[in-house]
């Protein structure tokens, strides 16, 4: 099934369960997804390889497109909580994703200053430092942890390079900027193999990658919108409130968001 693709660099105001009134910064291309992961159960469909280079906007591009739409909501008196980098894909894959945060950090003192700069990201470029440097400018970094087991990591998240869940909670560990967690419970049979994150060996080991990582907030959600998958299963809102309840007793913060 094809996804949902943004086709604009700046979307929304939109209103989300997670970041209150939202404005979206797409760093991808609008007519395709760019991204490390293909998990299943995206909401922007399957990541393909079309086998020529995606074209991305400039930094001066994507400033131009920004400060245009800041004028333009500042002109009707509105106001975002929340200016999230998300869209396409993986935004910082983008080669100038300093640059970018920079730009939007200035415009956001210029016209928002009270509007929060939100990233989210699936880990997987916490191994560059100028992306690390980058999501320590801004004020919340939620970073994808889905699986407990490398096994379930690589059939939920299906990693295009050869990468391992142990690399992916080493670099979280080892990022010491401000982190959230975000993390996504399913169930469902895909290509004839169940899939299931809630799982109590699941469970326990995410939990002990957590008491590593140590982030101020865990959020714990399930799909939402269609997914590249029929036969995904919306897990409950009380099954995730027992899995926030265990990640309080190991002493950080959860949030389930339904
Ligand atoms: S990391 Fe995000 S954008 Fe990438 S495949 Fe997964 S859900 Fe989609």
């Amino acid at each position: 099934m094809a996804g949902i693709l943004f086709d604009e660099i700046v979307f929304g105001p939109v209103r989300s369960r997670r970041f209150g009134v939202s404005l979206g910064i797409n760093l991808l291309p609008l007519d395709s997804k760019m991204c490390s992961y293909d998990c299943i159960y995206c909401e922007c469909g399957l990541t393909k390889h079309s086998g020529h280079k995606p074209k991305l906007f400039t930094a001066g591009e994507i400033k131009e497109s920004l400060q245009q739409r800041f004028e333009a909501l500042a002109a009707e008196s509105l106001s975002p909580d929340n200016i999230t980098f998300a869209g396409n894909g993986e935004p910082t894959l983008h080669p100038q994703f300093g640059a970018i945060i920079d730009n939007t950090i200035a415009l956001r003192d210029q016209y928002f200053p009270a509007a929060k700069i939100t990233v989210l990201s699936n880990a997987t470029m916490l191994n560059r430092k100028a992306v690390v440097e980058a999501l320590n400018k801004i004020d919340n970094n939620v970073l994808k942890l889905d699986a407990g087991t490398n096994e379930t990591f690589q059939a939920i998240n299906r990693p295009l390079a050869r990468i391992t869940l142990d690399e992916v909670v080493e670099r979280l560990v080892a990022f010491k900027g401000d982190l959230t967690i975000q993390s996504l419970f399913l169930r469902g049979v895909i290509e004839g193999k169940m899939i299931d994150n809630t799982v109590e060996h699941e469970v326990a080991l995410w939990l002990s990658h957590l008491e590593k990582i140590r982030p101020k907030l865990v959020m714990l959600y399930p799909i939402d919108r269609r997914t590249p998958y029929t036969s995904i299963e919306k897990v409950s809102e009380s099954e995730l409130l027992i899995l926030a309840g265990r990640v309080e007793t190991i002493g950080l913060k959860a949030e389930v968001f339904c």
